[in-house]
């Protein structure tokens, strides 16, 4: 596993040991050239799950990439990682379930949202506005623009909001 810090190829694995809900190993590692330490995730990968855009393209789904924008979302904000983790097993467990493995691309923003929704609110709100206006943040758009066309962002944030207690 590549060192995310210096890119080192050579990192060690310090401790390997199953997530609370057994779906996954989690394993600290610890790379020697730099010292930095980061973990991993080891997990089942059922089938290949292909989001499908507005425009009909088909993508296929990236976890890393749902991961990125939840914690985009979530940042300096105080939720344990497990918690988080617990979230993002839910979410890819949901779309698993879901058939035939072609997932509308709005599908996911609606279970990104009501997963935040129960994890914190500020991430909750600051998913939703992004969701809705990622066109003029040009950093988000670049995660969510490939998860999302726009007119169904607008419509599952709108979805969303109208769904929030006031
Ligand atoms: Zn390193």
């Amino acid at each position: 596993m590549r060192c995310p810090y210096c890119s080192s190829l050579d990192t060690q694995v310090k401790d390997s040991r199953p997530t609370d809900d057994s779906s996954a190993i989690r394993r600290r590692r610890v790379c020697p050239d730099c010292g930095g330490r980061f973990t991993t995730f080891e997990r089942v990968q059922l089938r290949e799950l292909m989001v499908v855009k507005r425009s009909g393209r088909r993508i296929p789904f990236e976890r890393d990439k749902l991961v990125r924008s939840i914690e985009v979302a979530l940042r300096k904000r105080p939720v344990e990682p497990e918690r988080v983790e617990r979230m993002i097993n839910g979410i890819v467990r949901q779309l698993e379930s879901l058939g035939d493995g072609d997932i509308p691309s709005a599908t996911i923003g609606e279970l990104v949202m009501e997963g935040l929704k129960a994890l914190d609110d500020v991430a909750y709100v600051r998913f939703a506005s992004v969701y809705k206006n990622f066109r003029e943040a040009k950093d988000f758009e670049n995660l969510l623009g490939e998860l999302s066309g726009p007119e169904e962002d607008l419509a599952a944030a709108r979805k969303a909001s109208s769904r929030e207690p006031s």
